[in-house]
């Protein structure tokens, strides 16, 4: 019987500046907790057969499986504007697996043990939040967002420290690389040019082959960057996500989201809705993903400069008027990406004012953004849509669909495949960790399976759809726990 592990490590062949060379922590008494058949498939990888104990062992790092080669990784950040050094204090990267389409993988732990990097921390992780992440992610990626995946959960069978004591778990989480914006403020700090060629080589390798004989591949990397980025917040916005903890270390250069800590979901439509306990001054509201995007390709330019041009000057212009045009590009997409949300083709001068009047009407109203959406592809309503003002809108709109030679159906069909039905509801969420945490993973089951088909109509989902009671108003979600 064989898993099918191919492990190939080349980050781990980089020099020591990337990398610590260490094993995860063995635990106590590990205990697999669930398990990604679906991912595991994808990733040609085989458990069926295996018992729950092996299982347990291997996705705890008591047991490695052959061909790893592990390392934490160094990284610095931006953590709320404040450039700190900081690498992998509660993670190991294990490898790189490669499926059958010869892609490659990244495949760590997360929770597993105290590094070089834990700067006081204890390495490890607990089941509430593990599992948020596995919810989470496994969330977005059906949503057709790019993200890192989620393959394990085991409990540890120790306890962490937290406010109170916890049950210890490790997450085994997936992504096309964990190379982040912080990799290469870490490697710029040294400041040694060979590290940063090889980094942006290596990268490129790895995620923008297109670019491997271009004439400035600093440049050209940026760019790339700046689109995959800007076409990842494009994405939450469309869909209401609040990533809550976008730190330079946690955007990554693949453009898939990483970092599931204080993420959550609006329900009603409020711009400045931020959930995070420390984020006191809404760095990271919802609407301020954007600006802060930019902002955190500009920190990434900066590592680059360097390698862009051997004039400064022309580097940071170059680099300057590629980051200046972040705007431009970002505000074209969020206009055609919110047309699809209405169904609308074509481009007319007033759409801006269409989608605006909407979101005004529905942050004045606390209307539900997800189901706003949905009303319009006529699925469930509310009393909240009798609203004249709304009417109103409704009948702008309608006049705006029809003036593009376009059908009813074809509109529906453009808005079902860009407004989820579901969306990991905050309250549910919760629900379903508190019964796991008690052994129950049944409501995660289901949670999972209604959130796997975020676009289809369902049957018996409405309690998946409500958004949480206005007693759940407060939500408040966590860092690094
Ligand atoms: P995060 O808030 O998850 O992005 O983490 C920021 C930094 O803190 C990263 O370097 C993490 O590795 C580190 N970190 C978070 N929690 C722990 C922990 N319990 N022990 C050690 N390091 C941690
Ligand atoms: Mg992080």
């Amino acid at each position: 019987m064989t898993i099918g592990w191919r492990f190939d490590n080349s980050y781990s062949k980089l020099s020591k500046t990337f990398k610590e060379d260490i094993k995860p922590t063995p635990v106590h008494e590990p205990e697999l907790v669930i398990l990604n058949e679906e991912l595991a498939k994808n990733l040609n990888l085989n458990f069926l057969g295996i018992d729950k104990k092996k299982l347990a062992e291997i996705f705890s790092g008591n047991s490695l499986p052959d061909g790893t080669n592990s390392i934490a990784q160094a990284y610095a950040g931006h953590q709320f504007g404040h450039f700190t050094m900081l690498g992998d204090g509660r993670a190991v990267l294990l490898g790189e697996h490669i499926d059958n389409k010869n892609q490659r993988f990244d495949i760590q732990y997360k929770g597993s043990g105290r590094t070089s990097f834990s700067r006081g921390g204890d390495g490890r992780a607990a089941l509430g939040p593990m599992l948020r992440e596995y919810i989470i992610s496994e969330a977005i990626n059906a949503l057709n967002i790019p993200t890192t995946r989620s393959l394990a959960v085991v409990k540890t069978g120790e306890k962490v420290v937290r406010e109170n004591l916890l049950n210890g778990a490790i997450l085994t989480r997936v992504a096309s690389s964990h190379i982040r914006v912080g990799t290469f403020q870490y490697i710029a700090a040294t400041q040694n040019l060979e590290d940063l060629n090889t980094l942006v080589d290596y990268t490129i390798d790895r995620h923008y082959p297109e670019i491997k004989t271009s004439k400035n591949k600093a440049l050209d990397l940026l760019s790339l960057v700046m689109e995959r980025q800007c076409q990842l917040v494009i994405n939450w916005m469309r869909v209401g996500f609040i990533h809550g903890v976008m730190n330079t270390d946690n955007m990554a250069i693949s453009g898939e989201t990483i970092d599931y800590g204080p993420c959550a979901f609006m329900d009603q439509y409020d711009p400045k809705t931020v959930f995070s306990s420390i984020d006191k001054f809404g760095r990271y509201a919802f609407s301020n993903q954007p600006p802060i995007t930019k902002w955190n390709l500009a920190r990434f330019a900066e590592c680059l400069i360097p390698l862009i041009d051997k004039n400064e000057d022309t580097a940071i212009k170059l680099a300057t008027d590629l980051i200046d045009n972040f705007q431009n590009i970002y505000e074209d997409k969020w206009l055609n990406m919110m047309r699809d949300k209405l169904g609308l083709f074509g481009k007319d001068k007033n759409d801006k004012k269409l989608i605006n009047d909407l979101l005004n009407w529905m942050e004045k109203n606390k209307a539900d953004y997800t189901n706003t959406f949905c009303h319009l592809m006529d699925i469930n309503s509310d009393e909240i849509y009798k609203n004249n003002d709304f009417i109103n809108w409704k009948n702008g709109w309608k006049k705006r669909s029809e003036s593009n030679n376009s059908t009813k159906e074809k509109q529906i069909k453009l808005m079902k495949k860009n407004n989820p039905i579901v969306i990991p509801r905050n309250h549910k969420v919760e629900e379903a960790l508190t019964f796991a945490e008690n052994g129950n993973l049944q409501k995660i089951k289901q949670l999972l399976l209604v959130l796997n088909k975020p676009y289809e109509n369902q049957e018996n989902i409405s309690k998946y759809q409500l958004p949480a009671p206005l007693s759940n108003k407060e939500y408040q979600t966590f860092c690094g726990t």
